[in-house]
C-alpha cells in the first residue's frame, strides 16, 4: 500500500463522507507547486479554489502568521487588536475608496458562508425580509447561506430553508427590475458566477441592478467571496472596467473570504451608507471573527499583492493562459475573469475525465459541472508554470477522450 492509500484509507474511517474520496493526500506546498504523500509533484491551477492567492508557503504569509502568533493569537470580541482595527480600515477604503464619502464598516467572520449570514442578518433589520438571487448562484452551505444558493441538489434535503427569497435569471436585468418590489430587502450577486463555471454576466448588468435597487429602497449585495482580493485583476471585479461597466454608487454590502487570508480562515462583510449602521449591539456575534491571526494573514496578502504588482501579473498570465487554452479545438469557449477563468469542452468529452488526465500528468485543476473547468490558481503563477501546463494539455486531452468516467 502506498502513503496516499494509506492516509485515505484512514481518512474514509474517520472523516464524514461529505466530499466524496479526496482525489490525492498532499504534504507540501511551495509557490504554485504541491506535492502528494508519495512525492509526486503538481502544478496547483486551482490554489484551493480560489484561496491561495500567494501560493504555498509564501515567506511573507509565515512571517505575519507567525510573528502574531508570537505576540497575540486570540482575544475575544471583548476587546480589539491592532491588525484587526488595520485590517477593517483596508477593507473599507477597498470598498469605498472616496474617503469620507460614506460611513464604510466591516463586520469579520471565519468563512464565506458565514460572511454572506452576517449580511442575510444586516439585511433583515432593513425591517423587510424578500431577497433576490439569481439562478446558478452560490453563496455557501449553512442554512442561510443555502436559502440564497439556487442548486436544487443542495438544497433539497435541507428544506425549509429561511424564506422569501426570489431567483431570478443571472445576467437579465429586465428579470432583475420585474422581481424587485418596494418590500425587497436586498438583491444579492456574484460579479461573476464562480461555482457555475465563471459565467460572466453583460457589462451593464451590476449598473442597471444599482439602479434597481437604489429606486426601490433595496440593498445592493455583491458576494465577492470568490472573485474578491485581486483575482480578476482588480481588488474587486465590480471595480473591473473590463468586466462590467462602472456603477452609479457603491454597493450597499460586499461580502469576502476566499483569498482574502490566503489560506488562513477569514470572512467579511462590508457594509456601506446606511447599511452599515444596520446591525447593532447585541444583533451577531462570532467567537473567532476579527482573530488577530487572521487579519494579520490578510494583512499580509494585501501588502503583499500591492508591492509584488500581483495585479498586474494577474492580467498577463491570465492573457497567456486564456491564449494558450483557446488554440485547442477541443475548448469550445474559454470565459476569463483574470485568473477566473471558465472553460467549455466539446460536447462528449468529460470534464471529470478531463481533471483526471491532468492529475495524472502532473496539473491540478476542477471541474465545476460535467462539461465545464475552472482555474482559480495562484496570483503569483508563473509563465513557465502555464507553459508547462500548455504544452501537457493535447496529451491531457487525448487521454481524457480515450477514458469514460461514471
Ligand atoms: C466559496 C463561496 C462561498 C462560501 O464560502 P465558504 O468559505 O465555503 O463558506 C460563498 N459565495 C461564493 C461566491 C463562493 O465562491
Amino acid at each position: 500500500m502506498t502513503s496516499q492509500q494509506d492516509w485515505t484509507q484512514r481518512y474514509t474511517g474517520a472523516v464524514m463522507n461529505t466530499f466524496g474520496t479526496p482525489k490525492l493526500v498532499l504534504i507540501k506546498g511551495q509557490g504554485a507547486r504541491v506535492w502528494d504523500a508519495d512525492g509526486k509533484e503538481y502544478v496547483d491551477l486551482l490554489g484551493g479554489i480560489a484561496v491561495n492567492a500567494l501560493g504555498h508557503a509564501h515567506p511573507a504569509l509565515v512571517g505575519a502568521v507567525t510573528e502574531q502568533l508570537q505576540t497575540l493569537g486570540h482575544i475575544s470580541n471583548f476587546f480589539a487588536s491592532a491588525p484587526q482595527v488595520e485590517l477593517a480600515e483596508r477593507l473599507c477604503r477597498m470598498v469605498e475608496p472616496s474617503v469620507g464619502a460614506a460611513d464604510t464598516k466591516v463586520f469579520f467572520t471565519n468563512s464565506g458562508a458565514e460572511a454572506n449570514e452576517a449580511a442575510f442578518k444586516l439585511t433583515r433589520r432593513t425591517g423587510r425580509t424578500h431577497i433576490v438571487a439569481t439562478e446558478g448562484a452560490f453563496h455557501g452551505r449553512t442554512m442561510g447561506a443555502l436559502a440564497l444558493t439556487s442548486k436544487e441538489a443542495y438544497r433539497a434535503p435541507f428544506e425549509p430553508l429561511p424564506g422569501d427569497v426570489t431567483f431570478v435569471p443571472y445576467g437579465d436585468a429586465e428579470a432583475l427590475a420585474a422581481a424587485v418590489t418596494d418590500a425587497t430587502a436586498a438583491v444579492i450577486i456574484e460579479p461573476v458566477q464562480g461555482e457555475a463555471g465563471v459565467i460572466i454576466p453583460p457589462a451593464d448588468y451590476l449598473a442597471q441592478a444599482r439602479h434597481i435597487t437604489t429606486a426601490h429602497g433595496a440593498l445592493l449585495w455583491l458576494d465577492e467571496i470568490q472573485t474578491g482580493i485581486g483575482r480578476t485583476g482588480t481588488w474587486l471585479a465590480f471595480q473591473n472596467d473590463e468586466l462590467c461597466d462602472e456603477l452609479p454608487a457603491v454597493p450597499d454590502i460586499v461580502t469576502l473570504a476566499k483569498g482574502l487570508a490566503g489560506g488562513i480562515p477569514i470572512g467579511a462583510c462590508v457594509a456601506t451608507g446606511a447599511a452599515a449602521s444596520l446591525l447593532q449591539p447585541g444583533n451577531h456575534g462570532s467567537t473567532f471573527a476579527g482573530n488577530p491571526i487572521a487579519a494579520a494573514a490578510a494583512l499580509a496578502v494585501l501588502d503583499t499583492i500591492e508591492k509584488d504588482g500581483l495585479l498586474e501579473n494577474v492580467a498577463a498570465i491570465s492573457a497567456r493562459l486564456t491564449a494558450g487554452l483557446s488554440a485547442d479545438a477541443r475548448i469550445t469557449e474559454v470565459r476569463a475573469a483574470g485568473l477566473l477563468i471558465g472553460v467549455d469542452l466539446v460536447e462528449g468529452l468529460d470534464s471529470a475525465a478531463v481533471v483526471a488526465a491532468a492529475l495524472d500528468a502532473g496539473f491540478i485543476i476542477n471541474n465545476p459541472t460535467p462539461s465545464r473547468l475552472r482555474f482559480a490558481p495562484p496570483l503569483v503563477l508563473t509563465e513557465a508554470d502555464v507553459d508547462a501546463f500548455l504544452a501537457a494539455l493535447p496529451a491531457i486531452l487525448d487521454a481524457a477522450e480515450g477514458t469514460v468516467t461514471a
